[in-house]
Parts: C-alpha cells; structure tokens; sequence
C-alpha cells in the first residue's frame, strides 16, 4: 500500500471549511480502498498566523511542505488583513517558492448546474485555461516612492522571459494534445504591449511547431471574453499570461454556474517540488464562518490532485460522486439556488465513494 504524505493549508476564511471537508472526501476514499493511504500534516498559517508572528507563514516554512507529495490549500485573504499582504505572503510565497509555473484550471458545466449562458448546451463548454503562474504582471517587481507626496510614483513591472515563456507555451501545447479536439487558444495583447507580448506571440509560434498535430490559434484577451460568452465551443484549451488567465479563469467559472465550482492546480510539471491544489475562490468574507461555503471547488481539486498522484482510478470515482450530488438539486448550496450546508454535501460525497468499489492497482 502506498502512503501518500498530504500538506493541507486551510488558510483564511472558508479555506478553514472547504479544506477540512475536502480531507474527508480523501479520508473516505481511502477508507475504500486497499491501494493507498493519507498521511496528512496541517499547517495554520494565514491571517491568525499573522496577527500572532506578523508574517503569514514561518520564514521556513517552505521546507516543511517540500517533501510532501501534494498540497492541499484554501484560501488567503482577511477582512483585517491587506490583500496584497495575505496574498504574497502565502499563496505566491509557496507557488513561485515551489515554482509551480502551470496553473491549470478545468471549466465545465457539470451535471444538474444551471448556467448563465442560454444558448449554450453543457457539452459546448469544456474548457481548460492555462494560466502562467511565475512572472508576467505577478513578477512582483516594483516599487512605490514619495508617499503621500503630489509626485509620487509606483509601478507594477510586468517581466516576461524567453525560458518561462518557451516552458508555459510546452506546457500548454502538450496538454491541448491530449485532449480529444486537440486544439489550443493563445490569449495575448500584443497591440498594445508591444515588446513582451509580442515576445509572447512569437515563441508560441516557435513552440506549435513541435506539436504539428495541435490546430492552435491567437486571440486578444478582450475579444476573448466575448468569445467565451457567444461561441463557447470554439475554445478548448487556452493559455494566458498570469493577470489574463486570472481574470478569465473567474469568468469562466462563472459561465459554468458559479465560483464556488471551480477548481485549481498549481504544478510543477517538472515534480521537483509539490503541487498544490485549491478551489479558485478567495476567502468568501461575506458567508465564511456559517456553512454556506460550497465544497465542489474543493472536492474537484481533490480530483486533480488524485490524478497528479496518478491514481486515475480513484479520481474518477470522486468525480462521480461529484456529478451525482451536482445532479440532485436538493444538495446545492446557496451560490446555486439551493440550500444544502457543506456539511451536507461532504457527506452526501463520502457516502457516495464509500458505496463504490476501488479498482486494484
Ligand atoms: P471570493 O471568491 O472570496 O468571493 C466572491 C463571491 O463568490 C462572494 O460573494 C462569495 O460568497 C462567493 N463565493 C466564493 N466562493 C464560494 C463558495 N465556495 N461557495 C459559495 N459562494 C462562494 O472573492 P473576493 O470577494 O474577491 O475575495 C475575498 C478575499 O479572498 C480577498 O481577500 C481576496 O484577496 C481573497 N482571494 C484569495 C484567493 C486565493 O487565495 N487563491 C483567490 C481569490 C480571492
Ligand atoms: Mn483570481
């Protein structure tokens, strides 16, 4: 039996309730098969970390979650706290400090979910963006001068470069491969910003031409919300710089029926570190703290993990069960119209794995 070592970060927020249920969906699994088992250590860095040490997590930290073989993560972000600070301090400090440079986020309409578009049928929305998830305009680079003064002056320095496009664009093109329609959009702003973006536009061309079997093509970031919105089927996989994929990644989310779906992995294709995978939302101020939080999010990061630990197999069987509770209106929560807590939805989801069978290895 293989024993897999699980870091989970709650974080802020109703990361403190989708984290913890999305461990016992993995604690149902493995209490249904004979293949493998969690080991899982918790780490309470956040925003109460912060009030205590002022900083969100150890300077250290990252040692501790670095032999780990996935990582479990909510979200950052506090009523009290400065977003920039909760932000940076966790969330990037672990995604670029484990350099995981791909951010994949899968969008589609599952079973039972009312979307917003009218036209569009469930089938014709199956999306997975690519965000890159190292530099652009999440470099971090800098500064802010004269404070208060009338001259002063701040930037935000948006830094592409050759390798981390050339490995996001790989990265991108290999995936779009192995998905059935095989076919890849490449976001870019390559009017208006004309030295990285047109950098950006080259090397993909540089990059499809390892993958002559990918049909591929270029889209501005803002004609692209529009396509998403009125010719849906027409995409398939998408890769974006940093700022663009987190923008559209949030209104893809919401074109498949709400936030509180949509799931994340932050990888390191290359496995020399830990992945980590979270729901897309933040820290829901607004219903944390009364078990309204919306699991689904979480429990299909659950999925993605699973497959990143390649156990397809068990993958699949939490997805099902997913589908199935998505499929009974009675089990929605309220960002879906309906009224069922977390706890009621991470139960109907453990019951439903605990009644199917686990394949052998
Ligand atoms: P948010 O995702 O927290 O909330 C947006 C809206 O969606 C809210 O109305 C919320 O109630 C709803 N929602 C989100 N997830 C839901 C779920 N699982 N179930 C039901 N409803 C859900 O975004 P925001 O309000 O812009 O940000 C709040 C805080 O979270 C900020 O501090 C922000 O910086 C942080 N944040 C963190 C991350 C992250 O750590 N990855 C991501 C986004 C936002
Ligand atoms: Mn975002």
């Amino acid at each position: 039996m293989k024993t897999y070592r699980i870091a989970t970060i709650p974080g802020d927020g109703i990361g403190k309730e989708v984290v913890p249920a999305g461990q016992q969906v993995l604690e149902a699994l493995a209490r249904s098969t004979q293949n493998f088992e969690f080991q899982f250590e918790n780490f309470d860095w956040g925003a109460d970390y912060y009030r205590q040490h002022g900083v969100m997590m150890p300077a250290d930290g990252l040692d501790a979650i670095r032999d780990k073989d996935a990582i479990l993560f909510g979200s950052a972000g506090d009523p009290d706290v400065p977003d920039h600070i909760t932000l940076w301090g966790l969330r990037l400090k672990i995604c670029q400090g484990l350099d995981q440079y791909a951010n994949v986020r899968p969008t589609r309409i599952l079973p039972g979910i009312d979307g917003p578009l009218k036209r569009c049928k469930p089938e014709d929305l199956n999306w997975v963006i690519v965000r890159e998830n190292s530099e652009g305009e999440y470099s971090g680079v800098g500064g802010r001068v004269h404070q208060g003064h009338p001259i002063e002056a701040a930037t935000d320095v948006s830094i592409l470069t050759r390798a981390g496009v050339e490995r996001i664009m790989r990265f991108a093109f290999k995936l779009a491969q192995s998905r059935p329609r095989k076919l890849l959009t490449v976001i870019t702003k390559s009017n208006a910003q004309r030295h990285a973006m047109v950098m950006w536009d080259e090397i993909a061309l540089e990059i499809s031409k390892e993958f002559p079997d990918v049909k591929w093509d270029k889209e501005l970031v803002d004609a692209s919300t529009a396509r998403m919105v009125n010719r849906p089927a027409t995409l398939d996989t998408i890769v974006a710089t940093n700022l663009h994929a987190d923008i559209l990644s949030d209104l893809a989310a919401a074109l498949a029926g709400s936030l509180g779906i949509a799931p994340t992995g932050n990888i390191d294709p290359e496995r020399r570190y830990p992945s980590m995978f979270e729901p897309i939302h933040g820290s829901a101020f607004d219903i944390m703290g009364k078990g309204l939080a919306n699991p689904v999010g979480t429990f299909w990061s659950v999925v993605m993990l699973l497959e990143h630990l390649g156990e397809f197999d068990a993958a699949k069987r939490v997805m099902q069960a997913i589908e199935a509770v998505t499929s009974d209106k009675s089990l929605h929560t309220r960002d879906l119209g309906g009224a069922a807590t977390t706890a009621q939805v991470t139960d109907a989801v453990c019951a439903l794995i605990g009644k199917t069978v686990a394949h052998a290895a």
